[in-house]
């Protein structure tokens, strides 16, 4: 028998919210499987499915409702700032909140009168920030650095699909940096700054699938912070730039810190779009 799409669309989403998971799935993953546009999904809502596509289909739907695999990695991309990421288990699943740093870190460099600078994204993962700022600031060289060599090759394949020129570096932080001594205009990062105590209040999505790597640091969530402000020292000058995603409890101890390594500087607190705290943005004087 076969099946219409909106018949299997409200089947799974009723089959994922019984299961305790976000309905909305069933409809993403459906569009990938069906290889459909979101408009196009909605456009063929009363088409029949493939049979070979519902199985598919169906299997990862178990799969994520029984182990709580994310959707991004039975798809293996993500969106961000309007464009396809590749992602698998070696790299973090780009947040939206992490598109606000991005973009207040673009309107920090547009805004200085000469864009040549050098960006430093440390701990890119899948690249998504290093890449964006290299396509959004095209006058702007942009380096990525991380420790783990699997993400590496996650921000190059993505690098290479979209375009964009940067330059990889493997090593932990700004470490790649400090060996050259290569002064850097802007820092950004989006570190990872969850600390093991709250490793339980995670979602088993979140917990079991995204790297330990990219989602815990030691001293509280601080230690990355801690790390980066000790490595810039010598790296950044006078009107460089400091833009750091944080925890949403980390406000003022990141704003300290920066302010303890760059006596001067005058670290601003931002809020994101849910008014929670979530960005550091300083400039140093
Ligand atoms: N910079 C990458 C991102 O924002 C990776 C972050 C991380 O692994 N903590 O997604």
């Amino acid at each position: 028998m076969k099946l219409k799409q909106y018949e299997v669309l409200k089947w799974a989403s009723l089959f994922l919210e019984e299961n305790n998971r976000e309905a909305r799935v069933a409809e993403l993953l459906l569009q990938h499987h069906l290889g459909f546009t979101r408009s196009a999904f909605f456009a063929n809502m009363r088409e029949t499915i493939p049979s070979e596509v519902y199985q598919a289909f169906q299997t990862d739907l178990e799969k994520h409702a029984n182990t709580g695999i994310p959707l991004q990695h039975l798809t293996g991309y993500e969106e961000f700032y309007g464009r396809r990421f590749q992602v698998n288990e070696s790299v973090l699943i780009p947040r939206p909140e992490t598109e606000e740093l991005v973009q207040h870190t673009i309107r920090a460099v547009t805004s200085r009168e000469n864009q040549k600078v050098r960006i430093v994204d440390a701990g890119t993962g899948s690249g998504i920030i290093a890449i964006t700022l290299a396509l959004e600031l095209p006058e702007a060289e942009v380096i990525a650095t991380d420790i783990s060599p699997e993400a590496l090759q996650v921000a190059q394949t993505n690098a290479a699909r979209l375009g964009a020129t940067i330059t990889l570096m493997e090593g932990d932080f700004l470490q790649p940096l400090t060996d050259e001594q290569l002064p850097v205009d802007i820092l950004v990062s989006n570190p990872p700054y969850i600390a093991e105590t709250e490793r339980e209040e995670l979602h088993d999505t979140v917990k079991n699938f995204d790297p330990e790597l990219a989602l815990f640091a030691a001293d509280d969530g601080l230690a990355a912070y801690k790390k980066m402000m000790k490595q810039a020292t010598t790296l950044m000058n006078r009107n460089s730039l400091i833009a750091f995603e944080i925890g949403h409890m980390q406000g003022e101890a990141v704003k300290q810190l920066v302010e303890e390594s760059f006596p001067g500087s005058n670290a601003e607190i931002v809020q994101d779009i849910n008014g929670k705290n979530r960005i550091i943005m300083a400039k140093i004087k």
